[in-house]
């Protein structure tokens, strides 16, 4: 993998992973290596997310992942209608908030191999907030706790307001977009974007998603979060 210092946006959201990673440290969940049930084709991440992961990866590093996306590219996958702040402000509005399809059963994420994440050092937050405390295949759901749930919506919600200039979707999808030989979508056309249906708009957060029983509890780590995405 590759260096990627010099870009802020970057760094700051390298920064923004290892402060989530501090504050789920000592949430006692049982992930652990080789443990995927949770690694399937729906999978989101923002285009800054996107950058980060694909600008990390060496030109043999993109080869090999253009060779798995296109071999496994997956048929079914979730397309999100909407961001997390475009579900917060849909709420504060009191508007209708469109159906989403997800299901795990359409497949298992592109970039795992042999049970193991191909780019985990770069895997983006949607992938870092997946953590249970029982054991996932065995049980048939994850068991992830209220206070981690919470943490997840704050640290979605800043990851996206950082980027609201960008967009969102599934990673196969945004993946594909940046590979060499796509000549589909230019993400520097807003209005292609929009077009295409598979990617939605980011948004600066219009009101923060606490329950009123962790406000207390997420503070510390809010005031954190707040140096490095505003
Ligand atoms: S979330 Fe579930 S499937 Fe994923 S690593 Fe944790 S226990 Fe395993
Ligand atoms: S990118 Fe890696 S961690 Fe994320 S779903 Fe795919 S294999 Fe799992």
């Amino acid at each position: 993998m590759k260096n990627q210092r010099g870009n802020p946006g970057i760094e700051r959201l390298k920064k923004i992973y290892s402060l989530y990673d501090d504050a789920i440290d000592h949430m006692e969940g049982v992930c652990q290596k080789k443990c995927s049930s949770c690694c399937t084709c729906n999978v989101t991440l923002t285009s800054l997310e996107a950058d980060f992961l694909f600008g990390a990866l060496t030109l043999l590093e993109k080869k090999a992942l253009q060779d798995r996306i296109n071999r496994h590219f997956p048929e079914k996958r979730y397309i999100p209608k909407m961001t997390t702040n475009s579900f917060a402000r849909l709420c504060m509005e009191g508007k209708e908030i469109p159906e989403e399809e997800n299901d795990p059963s359409w497949g298992k994420c592109p970039l795992l191999v042999n049970d193991l994440c191909s780019i985990y050092e770069v895997r983006p937050f949607g992938c870092r907030a997946l953590m249970s405390r029982v054991h996932c295949s065995e049980k048939g759901y994850a068991q992830v706790p209220p206070i981690v749930l919470t943490l997840n919506n704050l640290f979605l919600q800043a990851i996206e307001h950082m980027d609201e200039n960008g967009f969102s979707g599934n990673l196969s999808d945004m993946l594909t977009q940046l590979l060499p030989d796509n000549t589909s979508v230019n993400f520097s056309d807003p209005a292609k974007i929009h077009d295409n249906g598979r990617f939605v708009f980011n948004e600066k957060i219009p009101v923060l998603m606490i329950p009123p029983e962790h406000r207390e509890n997420v503070r510390p780590v809010w005031e954190k979060l707040y140096y490095y995405f505003c």
